[in-house]
């Protein structure tokens, strides 16, 4: 781990802060700017752990801090790091969590899936294939994390015995489809990978209109991912282009072909790998869910969509035209003809703030829970 010390700056100094607050051991900003509070709150933790106190978290600060990596914060900016860190500790703290991964990022870093239950009904929720929608992998994170606690506490999540759930159904999560996409909305290419960041800042000159980072919702290499999958993409490209999406770019560019983004291959094949009788594509925003695709009715699918509805106090609603092909969940429910939701969490403006994220929970809970009985 990079050693944090005064002045130090970035995601990895909000988590500490974030952490230390929940710890109990500070009432610090989360800004990501390492001050004299926050060396303060360090000195704190360490004279309680019986550390050397320095004020500095090097190697033995981290490993004490870290034995509380499984608890998600949900305040600070959610890149890859901070997804790394939790998924290593919930590991050690659930063993009866599965993870893997599905298919590796434009840069390289794996994606990984989690895996809940053993039960014989396979449901799928995915989160952040739109980068700057990263509270999506709060979310998902965060009702992981309470779920295995249930589970190990042999108490319930919205009224449904965790242990039942885990008996009856087997939850994959894919909490971070665009990991590269989400650390430069948060910041951490720019820290880390400066090279990289000049590279999708000139894709963004494209769009001059379009804010950056923050209004990135594509990979990397400026392809929208929810916009490459083969269902009715031919459609979807001739509504962009006509909309002056005809570049790679932040937003809104439907690529040179569809399943041409190995984010988007990686999400088809592990979907074509199981057998999914519903799945949950999370984004934000708006407090709406998309049950339609086409002309298609799954089974059951509409009724679904209501319960989440009442739930959530979301709408039920059909996907505006201008976007409503070759998303995730089209080429799902064309494929399979079974239930699929693309979940607009939320209301603002993208990355939505973080304020916004007990209500966004609350209202999700029993969407969360119900996705996996219904
Ligand atoms: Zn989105």
């Amino acid at each position: 781990m990079e050693t944090l010390k005064l002045n130090s700056r970035g995601t990895l100094v909000e988590y500490l802060q974030s952490l230390l607050n929940t710890l109990g051991f500070g009432n610090l900003t989360v800004d990501g700017i390492f001050g004299n509070k926050t060396r303060d709150s360090v000195l704190n933790f360490q004279r309680n752990f019986s550390l050397v106190q320095d004020g500095i978290v090097g190697n033995n600060t981290w490993n004490k801090l870290l034995l509380f990596s499984y608890i998600v914060p949900t305040d600070v900016q959610y890149g890859y790091n901070i997804l790394s860190i939790n998924l290593d500790g919930l590991k050690s703290k659930y063993p009866f969590l599965d993870i893997g991964n599905i298919g590796y990022s434009s840069l390289g870093r794996s994606i990984p899936y989690i895996r809940f239950g053993r039960g014989q009904k396979q449901v799928f929720y995915s989160a952040s294939i739109h980068a700057n929608e990263y509270i999506t992998s709060i979310l998902l994170m965060k009702f992981l994390e309470n779920l295995c606690a249930a589970y190990e506490k042999d108490s319930t999540i919205f009224e449904y015995r965790a242990r039942y759930l885990f008996e009856n159904v087997s939850l994959y999560i894919v909490p971070m489809v665009n990991p590269d996409g989400v650390d430069l909305v948060v910041g951490n290419i720019e820290k880390y990978l400066p090279d990289i960041f000049e590279y999708a800042k000139n894709l963004s000159n494209n769009y001059p209109n379009i804010p950056f980072p923050n209004g990135w919702k594509a990979n990397i290499n400026g392809i929208d991912l929810n916009l490459q999958f083969p269902a009715l993409w031919e459609r979807a490209k001739e509504i962009k282009f006509s909309q002056g999406y005809t570049k790679p770019g932040p937003r809104d560019f439907v690529g040179p072909r569809p399943l041409f983004a190995i984010e988007s291959i990686a999400m088809y094949n592990f979907t074509l790998s199981k057998n999914f009788r519903l799945i949950l594509a999370y984004h934000s925003q708006g407090e709406v869910i998309y049950w339609k695709f086409s002309n298609f009715l799954p089974p059951a699918s509409y009724y679904i969509g209501e319960r989440f509805s009442d739930v959530s106090g979301y709408a039920l609603d059909l996907t505006p035209e201008n976007s409503a092909y070759a998303g995730y969940k089209d080429w799902f429910i064309q494929n399979y003809n079974r239930p699929g939701y693309t979940i607009e969490v939320g209301m603002g403006d993208n990355p939505l703030s973080l304020s916004e994220f007990s209500k966004i929970y609350n209202d999700n809970i029993g969407i969360l829970v119900l996705g996996m009985i219904l």
